[in-house]
């Protein structure tokens, strides 16, 4: 199982898939594994869209966990459990001691390059990444399917 995130770009007819990694974790110094956050984006090293790890920051996380404290239907619905929200709230302490101690910025999870730019889609669903308009079309879980297979 994946999931994915479909985009197309303007003047290019196939669309972009993008896929992201289930169980890609950072090993902490007690062991213990912390999932990496993942995002698309157009990377200069690979000189092509693909997956890079987002750090969030940590008055984000901070926020997050207050969200989470006094949660909203919403949240209840995404969670649908007390003790989903609660260890949710474990691993975002986790992920606050991890940011603690992270200083280099945000890295191309193909090749490392910290040379990238995040394809986050406005309210418009479009953005511009390296010149070029993108356009959200949808994210999915599952198997790739063979006609979407970028050529
Ligand atoms: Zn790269």
């Amino acid at each position: 199982m994946a999931w994915f995130t479909e985009f197309r770009i303007d003047g290019e007819t196939e669309p972009c898939m993008i896929c992201f990694y289930l169980t890609l974790n950072y090993r902490l110094p007690d062991k213990s594994l912390l999932r990496i956050e993942q995002e698309a984006a157009w990377c200069e090293g690979c000189r092509s869209f693909g997956v890079a790890e987002v750090i969030p920051s940590i008055e984000e996380l901070y926020s997050r966990i207050q969200e989470l404290q006094t949660p909203t239907q919403k949240l209840f619905f995404i969670y649908r459990t007390q003790e989903a929200m609660g260890s949710a709230i474990d691993e975002l302490h986790t992920r606050l001691r991890w940011r603690g101690s992270r200083k280099s910025p945000a890295r191309c999870l193909a090749c490392g390059s910290t040379a990238i730019t995040p394809v986050r889609f406005a309210e418009d669903r479009t953005c511009v990444v390296n010149g070029k308009r993108l356009r959200y079309v949808t994210r999915h879980h599952g198997q790739r399917h063979r006609h979407l297979r970028r050529s």
